[in-house]
């Protein structure tokens, strides 16, 4: 385990009784779990389809792309692709 567990405060209940969880491998990421009034929050791990990425690089004034950039290392590839799988 890579990652770093701390106590923090609910945003919801304001209890102290929340787990805060950061780890940055093999990606950053971070969780939050409140143990009294259930709050929890996640880092969630997926790919944006072209379409809507489209419009975000619109947004920032990028040119529109006509296909995603290609995952070039299999490592990388085959762990972010089990996290997308499996959040
Ligand atoms: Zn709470």
């Amino acid at each position: 385990m890579s990652g770093v567990s701390e106590s923090g405060l609910c945003p919801a209940c304001d209890s102290e009784e929340c787990t805060v969880y950061r780890d940055c491998k093999p990606f950053n990421r971070v969780s939050l779990e409140c143990l009294e009034c259930g709050f929890f929050t996640y880092t969630q791990v997926a790919f944006n389809d072209l379409a809507y990425l489209n419009s975000v690089r619109e947004d920032s004034d990028l040119p529109p792309l006509t296909t995603l950039k290609e995952l070039t290392d299999d490592t990388t590839t085959e762990i972010i692709s089990a996290w997308v799988a499996s959040p």
